[in-house]
């Protein structure tokens, strides 16, 4: 199950992300994942619940933005979006094609709360 492990990562970045800041709680967590990542939306909120457990992160929400696959042809310069993982271009049929999205895996952005002095 590979979002336990990508779960795990994105806490250790929060982590260490408020452990340079002041930042005493994590409320809201904002994932940009592209469908090439092939993960479960679902299945990562419950592994980063988990991953979260007893830290700033706990009990904070994980919402992930999904975004296609698109890429581009070489031969027709045509764009086509994908949900499946097979380059085909479907005006011309080539294979010589560029992926233009679909590999995104980042931290959109977190919203916390911090220490007031
Ligand atoms: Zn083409």
């Amino acid at each position: 199950m590979h979002e336990l492990s990508l779960a795990e990562a994105i806490n250790n970045t929060i982590q260490t992300l408020c452990a340079r800041s002041s930042w005493t709680r994590v409320r809201h967590v904002v994932l940009k994942v592209g469908r090439m990542r092939q993960i479960d939306p679902e299945l990562l909120s419950f592994a980063f619940s988990v991953a979260g457990k007893g830290t700033v992160a706990e009990d904070a929400e994980l919402s992930v933005i999904e975004l296609p696959v698109v890429f581009k042809c070489n031969v027709c310069g045509e764009r086509t979006t994908g949900e499946s993982m097979i380059f085909v271009c479907l005006n011309c049929g080539s294979t010589n094609v560029d992926l233009l999205s679909g590999m995104e895996l980042t931290i959109e952005y977190i919203e916390v709360e911090s220490r007031v002095n």
